[in-house]
């Protein structure tokens, strides 16, 4: 049976050995999936005894992602915009690297019923998951995307990268009275129970996403829906949605995304 892996450290929290069950079974494709931790310094190794030894692709999570991207053989453009890998191929002793989470946050987003063309939207944070998300919202043609973050230099130099005039870069405390139509919490400000200082008047009849997600409402959704947001989405879609697109990568089929979403929720 084709073997795939999940790694990462740390990983027993992971979702996506389940995701990945749920989709085989829906598109009747014999797999395995397994989600394994991997030592800080085992990483390059691991993957590529891992390859020898028959395995036909691995999702990278924490922290690999840009390790990932330089044991890659071949890179998506997505990917080495994104400066991160999350998809691996192993195809005749080669490794290809993809980056599937932002074309996840985006499927999440047009399921939700979010206009994106010609949108207005707020991007907060510029780490990792910022990065990695600008090029697919770029392929949706918004009217503008504004990058703040609380250290400024790091969202001025991600638009540096980027070298596109739909982009800017400001810092939290420079958000004026401009209206978005969407906001995208890509700062992990969540998950110390934060949300990044910005007015309470943007919220108000606007999208808002965070790309972390829980059992309740996280901070920014809960500030978001506090002050009159039309609609507040968390990142359980965005995680399905990147596996999905991985999963249409190894297998060449398309699962279906909303029942999965129904059953892990
Ligand atoms: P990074 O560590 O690369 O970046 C963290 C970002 O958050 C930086 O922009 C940082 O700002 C900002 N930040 C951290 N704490 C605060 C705070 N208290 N107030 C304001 N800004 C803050 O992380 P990633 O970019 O990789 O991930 C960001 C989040 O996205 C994580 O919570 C992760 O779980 C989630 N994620 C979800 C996915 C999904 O599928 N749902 C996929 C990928 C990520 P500064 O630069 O100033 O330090």
């Amino acid at each position: 049976m084709d073997q795939y892996r999940v790694f990462g450290n740390p990983i027993k929290q992971s979702r996506s050995p389940i995701i990945h069950q749920s989709f085989a079974e829906q598109t009747q494709q014999q797999l395995n999936y397994q989600s394994e931790y991997v030592e800080l310094d085992q990483f390059e190794q691991t993957v590529k005894d891992f390859a020898k030894n028959g395995g036909k692709g691995a999702n990278i999570t924490v922290p690999f992602k840009e390790q990932a991207l330089r044991i890659c053989d071949q890179l998506t453009e997505r990917a080495r915009l994104a400066g991160a890998v999350n998809t691996l191929c192993f195809v005749d002793g080669k490794i290809l690297g993809d980056n599937t989470d932002g074309q996840g946050l985006v499927q999440d987003l047009l399921n939700n019923k979010v206009q994106l063309k010609t949108s207005r939207i707020l991007l907060l944070g510029a780490g990792g998951a910022a990065k990695g998300v600008i090029l697919p919202l770029l392929a949706q043609l918004p009217e503008s995307i504004v990058i703040a973050n609380r250290t400024i230099a790091k969202a001025e130099n991600l638009i540096k990268q980027f070298n596109n005039k739909k982009l800017s870069a400001l810092g939290f405390a420079e958000l004026g009275d401009e209206k978005f139509d969407l906001i995208i919490n890509a700062t992990s400000a969540s998950l110390s129970g934060n949300v990044p200082p910005i007015a309470k008047e943007l919220a108000v009849n606007t999208y808002c996403y965070d790309m972390v997600y829980g059992n309740e409402l996280t901070p920014f959704l809960q500030w978001a829906k506090d002050n009159g947001a039309t609609k507040v989405m968390d990142g359980l879609g965005m995680l399905v949605g990147q596996a999905a697109e991985s999963f249409r990568i190894w297998r060449d089929v398309h699962p279906e995304v909303i029942s999965v979403l129904h059953q892990l929720r």
